[in-house]
């Protein structure tokens, strides 16, 4: 597994992942139902959409939009198996281990934090 902060300092460097913004609406969403809540969702997701050995339809299990996650997947690279492989080093075909689905939810909670106004 990736140091978060290295990983995060080159996920900057890709314009792909790092031109990855909330809508109004998801940022909106963010604010409102707290980081909290929302990193309660991202458990969920990581479990069920990325934790399997051969997750459903893997490559296209993060949809684009519709709740702040799913964009904080996006740019952190955390949107299915390939791209953990490929830039968390974490490998395919096996289940999450619980410390791996932990680094995922800590990266997204630094990438949503990082989406809130300052202050709140
Ligand atoms: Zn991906």
């Amino acid at each position: 597994m990736r140091d978060p902060d290295e990983l995060l300092r080159a996920l900057s460097k890709s314009r792909f992942r790092a031109s990855q913004r909330l809508s109004p609406r998801d940022a909106q969403y963010l604010q409102d139902k707290g980081l909290d809540l929302v990193l309660a969702h991202a458990r969920d997701f990581i479990a069920q959409r990325l934790a399997p050995a051969q997750p459903a339809k893997d490559g296209r299990q993060t949809p684009w939009r519709g709740h702040p996650v799913f964009v904080a997947q996006h740019a952190t690279a955390c949107c299915c198996r390939g791209c953990l492989a490929q830039w968390h080093g974490i490998a395919k075909g096996r289940a999450l281990t619980p410390a791996e689905q932990q680094h995922v939810l800590a990266v997204l909670a630094r990438w949503l934090a990082a989406q809130l106004p300052p202050g709140g």
